[in-house]
């Protein structure tokens, strides 16, 4: 048979009068929590214990009811959980909020990622942030390559206390909080919770002196001023990674990276499918069926482009090597020309008697789609 331990009186536990206020008890009950807080006691057993003790009385002591029964019948009036999971949505659980400060995303933090990102690092050195600089370059930029300058908003070192945070002549001091670790945890049952110490933002120091410039943050907003290079060939979605331009580190850590993604703004004219681009040309209807030599633009400049005799509307044609280069270097893409021969409006009426002339001796065989067609639909319905 188990020998129960005989449980100590919530009240003595406390240390408060069995008439305490609320406020009484809730002031007791965090004095003991800071002191037997098991981020600061790491490694010993008995101020974990008084920890778990102390929360199980304000558990009891802070709900009225529970406190009501318990005046009554004493430990079996309300069969205290303890730190069991069971009781994870008590009164000391929401309580924390009160005791220590910024708990109010607990839960999301607790359920959303198992720990989420530690920022206990944060104390020590650190890495700064990487940065992402959206960019839109137009597609002839993209054709010959760039070098641009660009003005990136981030964190600079504060140069009046080189990112101390403090004013001349003084120096952080340990966060009394969180004791320098940057993060406090709490413990309920095999549950173990941990956010960033609210006293110091999770830098795990404090500043009593801080420096005028950055207001202790060690850092103030700059625009930096960054030459890039864009390559010949450059498509949406390219990223070009420039080292040591992302924020600054933490405590000594080096500077993350800046991150420059490109997106190529559509063109009026030309359509970029991989290496090639696409353009529609109009033709008259008389360049179609004589065939001529037309202007065609390509992103170099214009060139003259044959169009045959007889060339009906919607035909592509191909110039070599006059599409985009590859970005890899594997050498240059196409240009498609579609031309699209237009139909005549607002005729004259000399245009039109010509017209009528055309129409009266063409025979189908000028025609050879419509030929075609008609030989289909007399396959179909006969005739
Ligand atoms: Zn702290
Ligand atoms: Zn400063």
């Amino acid at each position: 048979m188990a020998i129960m331990a005989e449980k100590r009186d919530y009240y003595e536990i406390l240390g408060v009068k069995k008439n305490a206020s609320k406020d009484e008890i809730k002031k007791a009950y965090r004095k003991l929590a800071m002191q037997y807080h098991p981020d600061r006691n790491q490694g010993n057993p008995q101020a974990e214990e008084k920890f778990k003790e102390a929360t199980e009385a304000y558990e009891i002591l802070s709900d009225p009811d529970k406190r009501r029964n318990y005046d009554q019948f004493g430990h079996a009036g309300v069969n205290a959980s303890g730190f069991g999971g069971a009781n994870f949505g008590g009164a000391a659980f929401r309580d924390f909020q009160d005791i220590f400060g910024d708990f109010n995303d607990i839960f999301d933090h607790f359920f959303g990622g198992a720990g989420g990102r530690s920022r206990r690092s944060r104390s020590r050195v650190q890495r700064g942030d990487d940065l992402r600089y959206d960019m839109e370059i137009s597609l002839l930029e993209a054709y010959d390559g760039i070098d641009k300058q660009i003005e990136v908003p981030r964190q600079t070192l504060c140069d009046n206390c080189s990112g101390s945070g403090c004013a001349p002549g003084y120096s952080p001091e340990t966060c009394t909080q969180c004791g320098g670790v940057g993060q406090v945890s709490m413990s309920q049952g095999f549950f173990s919770i941990s956010r960033p110490c609210n006293r110091c933002g999770g830098t795990g120091q404090s500043i009593k002196h801080p420096c005028v410039q950055c207001h202790g943050s060690g850092r103030v907003m700059t625009r930096r001023k960054v030459n890039i290079k864009i390559p010949r060939g450059t498509m949406t979605g390219l990223k070009l990674k420039v080292q040591g331009e992302g924020e600054p580190g933490y405590h000594g850590g080096p500077p993350g990276d800046l991150y420059i993604v490109l997106s190529v703004a559509p063109h009026p004219i030309f359509q970029r499918d991989g290496d090639d681009v696409l353009c529609e040309i109009p033709i008259s209807f008389t360049q179609a069926a004589l065939g001529a030599e037309i202007p065609v633009p390509t992103l170099n400049g214009k060139v003259n482009m044959k169009v045959p005799a007889g060339t009906q509307t919607g035909k592509a044609f191909r110039l070599s090597g006059k599409g985009m280069p590859n970005l890899r270097g594997y050498g240059q893409g196409d240009q498609l020309v579609r031309v699209m021969v237009e139909t005549p409006t607002r005729l004259t009426t000399r245009q039109r008697e010509l017209l009528e002339e055309f129409a009266q001796i063409s025979g189908e065989n000028s025609h050879p789609q419509s030929k075609s067609f008609l030989d289909k639909v007399k396959e179909v319905f006969g005739g």
